[in-house]
């Protein structure tokens, strides 16, 4: 028998922990202003799993603020920004990838509200470009 799959990811200070257990659904980058302001970079990539499949190993100092539907998470020691929560997808959670401890495993597969994209930014892949998200439904 094969081991069981595994994706882990912390913060910076190791407060926040988490396994998740089965395939991520997906993996994206997102360029919406909401996104660039939550995590203070010019694109965010992020890749959800299945709630039911996500093991909180350490969230005491789990924070979360909250606009609209959109919830971002984060470490309340460090300040890294670890997920989202989406009340329109309420049974996934998206792991910001840098979270992740191995971001190579997780290759965006398409860009999201790619008309807002900074114009500096580089990005010379040949991924589908939506004006919108997919998933989740923004009010
Ligand atoms: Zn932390
Ligand atoms: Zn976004």
């Amino acid at each position: 028998m094969s081991a069981p799959i595994t994706h882990k990811g912390h913060c910076r200070c190791d407060s926040i922990t988490m396994v998740a257990s089965g395939d991520p659904v997906l993996s994206v980058y997102c360029h919406c202003d909401d996104c660039r302001r939550a995590i203070g970079a010019p694109v965010l990539s992020s890749v959800a799993f299945n709630k039911a499949d996500i093991d909180w190993q350490e969230s005491k100092g789990l924070k979360r603020h909250t606009i609209g539907t959109a919830h971002r998470l984060f470490c309340g020691e460090c300040g890294s920004p670890v997920a989202q929560a989406h009340d329109s997808a309420a049974d996934k959670t998206f792991f910001n990838t840098g979270f992740m401890d191995d971001p190579e495993r997780y290759p965006p597969t398409y860009h999201t509200f790619a008309d807002e994209q900074i114009s500096w930014l580089e990005l010379n892949d040949t991924l589908p470009r939506e004006k919108a998200t997919l998933l989740i439904k923004r009010p």
